[in-house]
């Protein structure tokens, strides 16, 4: 929610650019701290959310890991202050150049996605005459009940390494004296509501679990990934429930004395911080649809256009009337040169005019990373809350 010293303070700036509420952020950020230590849960934070260097400045000094799923990931989280032994690298294509540098940084532990991944991550060990710690990130074949798009523990998935290659995986494993195996990762998907979801990942983590231990091998962590979602449709009820969400892995897991639990959440600690501030360039009444041509588009934020996603979008110059007649419904699209450049048909609307501020909200994660240079579009902007 904005207050009126916020949309005055937006009034001054040129447009578009993405708003960060860095007191919400720490909010977050200390609720879903508080929650996870009531059952000794290590959270680390997956950076590809939002790699914002005041972001993760926050994130860091809040006591999280990171997550990194490129090299240039794990090279920008240790720069910015996080501890090479609280850094976690998945990734399904990950490079002999990354692999190297991970291990020259002597990370916590690379989450192996293939086979044939935990030979060369071997091999390169043995030359480098180092000892990688490895999991072993497992598709659980797990259906998150999310968009398809953001499905990623199936079968049919290109992630992790799939139940019927466990005994490859040992067999690597018993031969390979450059790696120590710590454990097993899971990350089924994003966006994920139905907190029930959780419940049959646990039951997988426990056979999987199980199962190294029946072969001989210590299962030191329990990774189980990320995916708790928000509620993009009220975004001023903006902290997740925590409480319920490790809940369920504290009900369902089961937890040996020295194992300890990961997790790996990035939504959930971002989503709801930031909104993507614009203004409305044109107004264009058609016989059929009414459009409202932003000066903001896909090249800022591509969730609408590259998986349909929905964003609450406010016109905050025109406080919500009452009255059905001063409202209409509107296109809302962006200047770029694709019919997809759209961020949502038949918004309910005041009645808008040319130069009024539009929000939309939600815009944390997944929004500032994803934005590109099409169309040669110039660089983003920023404005931050005070702290
Ligand atoms: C993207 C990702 C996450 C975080 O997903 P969120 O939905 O943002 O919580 C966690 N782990 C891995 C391996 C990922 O790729």
């Amino acid at each position: 929610m904005f207050s009126d010293k916020d949309i005055a303070h937006f009034s001054k700036l040129e447009t578009p650019f993405y708003y960060y509420d860095l007191n919400l952020l720490k909010s977050t950020l200390n609720a879903c701290k508080k929650a996870a230590d009531v059952h000794q849960f290590h959270v680390h934070y997956a950076m590809k959310a939002n790699f914002n260097s005041k972001v993760l400045a926050k994130i860091e000094a809040a006591g999280f890991g990171a997550d990194c799923v490129s090299g240039g990931e794990v090279n920008k989280a240790i720069e910015v202050g996080f501890k090479n032994e609280k850094v976690v690298f998945a990734g399904v294509g990950k490079s002999d150049k990354e692999i190297n540098d991970a291990l020259d940084k002597d990370i916590f532990c690379f989450n192996v996605e293939s086979v044939q991944e935990l030979s060369v991550i071997n091999e390169l060990a043995e030359k480098k005459h180092k000892i990688a710690k490895v999991a072993i990130r497992i598709n659980p074949n797990v259906d998150a009940h999310t968009h398809a798009n953001i499905t990623t523990g199936l079968d049919e998935n290109k992630f992790g390494v799939n139940s019927w290659d466990m005994q490859a995986c040992a067999d690597v494993l018993k031969v390979s004296a450059n790696l120590e195996f710590i454990g097993i990762h899971f990350h089924i998907g994003s966006q994920i509501t139905n907190l029930d979801v959780y419940k049959n990942l646990c039951v997988r983590v426990n056979e999987f679990a199980a199962w190294f231990e029946d072969h001989g091998f210590k299962v030191t962590v329990l990774n189980v990934g990320g995916g708790l979602g928000i509620d993009y449709h009220n975004p001023n009820q903006q902290i997740p429930n925590f409480d319920a969400y490790f809940k369920i892995f504290a009900d369902f897991l089961t937890i040996k004395p020295y194992q300890e639990v990961h997790f790996e959440l990035g939504r959930a600690l971002v989503g709801q911080c930031s909104s993507l501030i614009s203004r409305v360039l044109y107004v264009k009444n058609g016989k059929k649809k009414n459009f409202l041509i932003l000066d903001v588009g896909m090249t800022e934020l591509m969730r609408p256009a590259l998986y349909q996603a929905y964003h609450k979008i406010e016109n905050i110059s025109q406080p919500q009337t009452p009255n059905a007649e001063r409202s209409t419904k509107y296109d809302v699209v962006g200047p770029i040169c694709e019919s997809t450049d759209c961020f949502g048909k038949e918004v309910e609307l005041s009645e808008t005019f040319r130069n009024d501020l539009i929000a939309i909200r939600s815009t944390g994660a997944y929004g500032e990373v994803m934005a590109s240079n099409y169309n040669l579009r110039e660089t983003l902007r920023y404005a931050y809350s005070e702290e």
